[in-house]
């Protein structure tokens, strides 16, 4: 832990009112200016880490509202992350994830073969059976909950259906490298799917490399460092492969993690121009806005937007979602109360602390409606899981989409 950070902090409370897990608590150690407090005693040595400060420090989201809102380039959320892995270091990982991070995660073949049981549990039917009979609740509630975020799967992941080039249409004006993103390619290919098509028709010609790896976001939420580097070092030299234009996602938490490869990789030239080239889908497509506008067909829907935390607070991202999707002739744009606030997602922060994910959740929702839209549209898988479960439940039911499959819905001729 870098001192000089802890001690930036002035105590001013400017971070409070942003911070999710302060707002739902009011307690002083559930906010940014407690938690580097602790951090800070403990540095100073007049603090023992036991484990209810430990818990105190976990139940951050590491939505990183705390840094936008601090005049002293505090953040806190960053900060607590790096305590995490500073504990873990040296320290082996336990059996379960070992599994997940180091024998799953890095390689998609298995990734989407351990998949494979889950797509037939829905098609099969027997998905509506168990969460009909309630035999989930036999289990343990971790199993139910993730059982219970569970959307419809694809058929087959976008990994295993796009063409490793996907040509231009048209005159042909750069090249873009296409970063999947496990969560996206898995579960949310549709929009991937859209993501791809929507750029060729502005002209690029995408390459996908199919032996991509995870970005290496989960390793470093576990503390996981060395599996955090393996990752970056293996995107790195295969996107380096490529003469490309831009590096292009449209999963916000790989855009986050993707950008910082240059400050990890410090050795290697190469990982600052990959992270220099990367950007969100919507920075690229809100370059060619009125290219697209021209080529949108009226979608009569009242939609607002949810700002994931990945693009809004940790990418700064804020203007281009809310410009494409007002481009689309007809469509009533909504502003969303607190949108750029945490929907309580936070990777796997919905399973490992539910009760405070669902008071965060309940106050998005709330505002949601409030807005009276049919639709919410967003950017990042984990936000898409988390509110499609809890908008499918409202009366009517709130759909939730990305931000290229309502541009891809819009596109003549219509591109899903
Ligand atoms: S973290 Fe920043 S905003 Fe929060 S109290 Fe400290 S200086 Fe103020
Ligand atoms: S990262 Fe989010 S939850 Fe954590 S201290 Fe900052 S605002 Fe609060």
């Amino acid at each position: 832990m870098e001192y000089v950070k802890l001690i930036n902090c002035m105590r001013c409370g400017m971070c409070l009112p942003q911070c999710p897990t302060y707002k739902e608590t009011f307690l002083e150690t559930a906010s940014p200016r407690g938690r580097v407090a602790l951090m800070r005693k403990i540095e100073e040595g007049d603090l023992e880490v036991s484990e209810r400060l430990l818990e105190y420090l976990s139940l951050c989201l590491d939505c990183q509202a705390c840094a936008s809102a601090c005049p002293c380039g505090v953040n806190a959320g960053e900060m607590v992350a790096g305590y995490r892995c500073e504990r873990r270091d040296g320290k082996e990982l336990s059996t379960m994830e070992n599994l997940i991070l180091r024998r799953l995660l890095p390689h998609p073949d298995r990734l989407e073969a351990a998949t494979a049981p889950m797509r037939l549990y829905q098609r099969t039917g027997l998905q509506k059976v168990v969460r009909k009979l309630g035999i989930l609740k036999m289990f343990p509630p971790t199993l139910e909950r993730m059982e219970g975020l569970l959307p419809e799967l694809p058929v087959k992941p976008l990994r295993q259906t796009i063409d490793e080039v996907t040509p231009a249409v048209g005159p042909e004006r750069g090249t873009i490298g296409f970063f999947l993103g496990c969560v996206m390619s898995l579960v949310f290919s549709e929009a991937s799917y859209a993501t791809v098509k929507l750029l060729s028709s502005l002209g690029y010609r995408v390459v996908t490399p199919k032996a991509q790896k995870c970005c290496g976001a989960p390793n470093m939420l576990s503390g996981d460092r060395e599996g955090l580097l393996d990752a970056a070092r293996f995107n790195v030299d295969l996107f380096a492969g490529h003469r490309l234009d831009f590096i292009v996602t449209d999963c916000g938490g790989c855009g986050a993690e993707l950008k910082k490869y240059g400050h990890h990789l410090e050795d290697d030239s190469r990982a600052a121009t990959f992270s220099a080239q990367v950007r969100d889908i919507t920075q690229v497509l809100a370059l060619h806005a009125d290219e697209l506008k021209a080529k949108l067909n009226p979608l009569s829907l009242k939609v607002t937007y949810h700002d994931p935390c990945h693009i809004a607070h940790c990418q700064g991202i804020r203007q281009e979602p809310r410009t494409l999707l007002r481009i689309v002739p007809e469509l009533d744009f909504r502003e969303l109360p607190e949108a750029d606030a945490c929907c309580g997602s936070g990777g796997t922060y919905n399973i490992e602390k539910p009760e405070m994910s669902d008071r965060v959740l309940r106050r998005k929702v709330e505002n949601i409606k409030a807005t009276g839209a049919d639709v919410l549209v967003t950017a990042n898988p984990g936000c898409l899981l988390q509110l499609r479960k809890a908008l499918a439940q409202e009366t009517p039911p709130i759909r939730v989409l990305h931000v290229t499959e309502v541009l891809a819905a819009s596109l003549l001729p219509p591109l899903l």
